[in-house]
């Protein structure tokens, strides 16, 4: 079947997914995944490891000066609008919920620069609730191999996807298909030749390269095609 096709692979590539933002509790984590939008990993926590090396609690974090903040938070991208977000997220969770950030999806809502997404990597991150987080690299992920449609949008994808796999695998399973997404399944030039999805893909023809060579399993000695 396609999708136990899917998991297996994916437990191959990806034993033990780990999320790739550096935090050191909860209310780091949620504006980690915050300052995330339209940005990388990578690039979020050289910001946050200033930004909280600068800004050592909530209270500090709320009380910082606005235009400190956007020189920090400059490099992932939309600055204006995530200091603003770090700055009311601190405050919120300072002032209305004890310095604790509230593991309630209707309260979390309401807090600025927060969707479902980032509710959704909050609470399987640091709770590990079984959540599945719809962000680009899981949409594309999806489609390419046939658990979405083109037209879908983040939300029936998610719903789609709650539905086709165990709920006790939904949380390890986005791990996964992110970083399937980010370093094998990525938007150009995939690498296709070495998937072992390649039956079930939509879009193989479209996107193999033909010219790339064999990865090696340098461990086994032999090809990755023969792992599977
Ligand atoms: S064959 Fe290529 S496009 Fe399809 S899932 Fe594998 S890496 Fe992605």
């Amino acid at each position: 079947m396609k999708t136990s096709k899917i998991e297996e692979y994916l437990n191959v590539l990806f034993p033990n997914p780990k999320c790739e933002l550096t935090y050191s509790n909860d209310y780091e984590l949620l504006i980690a995944v915050v300052l995330r939008a339209q940005s990388t990993d990578k690039r979020v926590n050289s910001v946050t490891s200033i930004l909280f090396n600068k800004y050592h609690s909530l209270f500090e974090l709320k009380n910082a000066n606005l235009n400190d903040l956007e020189l920090i938070i400059h490099p992932v991208g939309s600055f204006r609008k995530k200091s603003y977000y770090v700055k009311e997220i601190a405050r919120l969770i300072d002032e209305d919920y004890n310095g604790k950030v509230p593991v309630d999806r209707d309260k979390l809502i309401l807090f600025p620069g927060v969707g479902r997404k980032t509710i959704n990597v909050f609470l399987s991150e640091f709770y590990n609730e079984p959540a599945i987080a719809v962000d680009t690299h899981v949409e594309r992920v999806s489609k390419r191999l046939g658990l979405a449609y083109k037209n879908d949008d983040v939300l029936v994808i998610e719903k789609k996807l709650m539905r086709k796999f165990r709920k006790d695998i939904w949380s390890k399973l986005h791990l996964q298909l992110v970083l399937f997404g980010r370093y094998y399944c990525k938007a150009i030039k995939p690498e296709c030749r070495d998937c072992q999805l390649c039956s079930i893909c939509k879009e193989k023809k479209k996107n193999f390269n033909w010219n790339a060579p064999i990865k090696v399993d340098t461990n086994k000695k032999e090809g990755v095609r023969k792992m599977w």
